[in-house]
């Protein structure tokens, strides 16, 4: 198995560097460096100048609009994006929505929907989750009740990520309660605007305003929105889930976080010495790197393996697993670095350096990374079953 990048790879790296060197925008760079949230304006505008040189959607195939990247080009794109601080685009349409389009899609849907995911011309969310239907995802409830050339949908979801930005939400819902409880789930494509829909905000422990309850009530679905064949919802659901992700450990993220914390422990100091003179941070450090570097390298084999034909599995849940206990390591040592100034809570500037001014907040929602995109104890199952090979009831 080789691990190292090729010439033409290590060529690509340079074209991409370069270009965002070029590209982009001085007030985008500085916000993602000081961990600043973006406006959906914002985010928009950056993710259009990035399809505008054909780098948005990059792991969609070439006909319908992507780079048609292997996996390892699509790696080193994540890489030199953090390197460079750009933001990570929001991709609900990119990564999840577009695929399972481009896989059961009708044409007319792919026709409409994909051109608009690529220009973020729509803002698309995930109503998978209800109160009582997180990890068992096959218990849901919310009802579409059909009803002519329509669904009626009653219901409400939970943790919808930017569902207060969104025009556009895809769900699961059920269409019928005979049966296994997966067989009564279809996947439905719904307008927000539709009237029936209520969003309502849950701030989150950083204090922003990311997340959403989302209220269904006797909202009217045309079933031309309906995603593959009624009950076939979880068949879509889990191919949503399974899809391949190159950047599911947060590598990159996690490196160029790991390289600030190193400068900050060289550059600030205490007592007359710099922090890095502190044996015990030291060592503290050392061992996040350890385990960063383990993690990269599970990750680079997982693409070798990719790269050699071999279709991505179970090992994703290893590396969500491994990559946000790392994020929440580097989390927690960024608290201990900036001592008082992680004290204040979005002092942006206003404490100390700039630079500290987001590092509670990032603490504070890195603790919900080991729960969204599935949880450590369901990721622990997933590798227990399909990896260890071991049967439990
Ligand atoms: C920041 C954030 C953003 C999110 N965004 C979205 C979104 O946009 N759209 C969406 O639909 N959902 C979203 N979610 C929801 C997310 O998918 C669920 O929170 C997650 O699947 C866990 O479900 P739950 O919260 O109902 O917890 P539960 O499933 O009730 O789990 C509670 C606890 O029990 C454990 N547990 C559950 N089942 C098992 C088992 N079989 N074996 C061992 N332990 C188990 C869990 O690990 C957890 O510790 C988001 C969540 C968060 C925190």
């Amino acid at each position: 198995m080789n691990i190292d990048f090729s010439p033409e790879e290590l060529a690509f790296q340079q074209e991409v560097r370069e270009w965002f060197a070029q590209n982009l925008p001085a007030d985008l760079k500085r916000k993602t460096e000081l961990g600043i949230m973006l406006s959906k304006d914002e985010l928009v505008a950056w993710q259009r100048i990035l399809n505008g040189r054909g780098w948005l959607v990059t792991g969609w195939p070439k006909e319908y609009g992507g780079p048609d990247w292997t996996a390892t080009q699509r790696y080193i794109f994540d890489m030199e994006r953090a390197r460079a601080n750009a933001p990570i685009g929001l991709s609900m349409g990119i990564i999840m929505l577009g695929p399972v389009l481009m896989a059961f899609g009708t044409q007319e849907q792919k026709d409409y929907y994909l051109p608009r995911i690529r220009n973020c011309d729509d803002w698309w969310c995930q109503g998978y989750s209800e109160p009582g239907a997180g990890s068992d995802l096959a218990s849901l409830k919310t009802m579409a009740v059909s009803d002519g050339d329509d669904y009626i949908v009653n219901g409400s979801k939970i943790w919808t990520t930017y569902g207060h930005w969104a025009n556009r939400i895809f769900c699961l819902v059920r269409t019928s309660t005979e049966g296994k409880k997966q067989e009564g789930i279809s996947f439905l494509l719904i307008d927000m605007d539709t009237p029936g829909i209520e969003v309502r905000p849950i701030i989150s422990i950083d204090g922003e305003h990311h997340l959403n309850e989302t209220f269904f009530t006797d909202v009217r679905v045309p079933k031309k929105n309906l995603v593959g064949k009624e009950g076939q919802g979880w068949t879509v659901a889990k191919y949503l889930l399974t899809h391949e992700r190159t950047t599911i450990a947060g590598v990159a993220d996690s490196k160029v976080h790991m390289t600030n914390l190193k400068r900050m422990a060289r550059e600030n100091g205490a007592n007359g010495e710099p922090l890095m003179n502190d044996p015990n941070l030291r060592q503290k450090l050392a061992k996040a790197e350890i385990n960063l570097t383990a993690l990269e390298y599970t990750n680079l084999r997982t693409l070798a393996a990719t790269a050699a034909g071999k279709a991505p599995g179970p090992e994703s849940s290893l590396l969500k697993l491994d990559g946000t206990a790392v994020q929440q390591e580097l989390s927690e040592l960024g608290v201990e670095l900036a001592g008082q100034y992680a004290w204040p809570w979005k002092a942006e500037g206003e404490v100390g350096p700039a630079e500290y001014a987001s590092t509670m907040m990032r603490y504070a929602f890195t603790r919900a990374a080991t729960i969204y995109g599935g949880s450590d104890e369901v990721q622990k199952n997933v590798i227990a079953k399909m990896i260890l090979g071991l049967n439990f009831k």
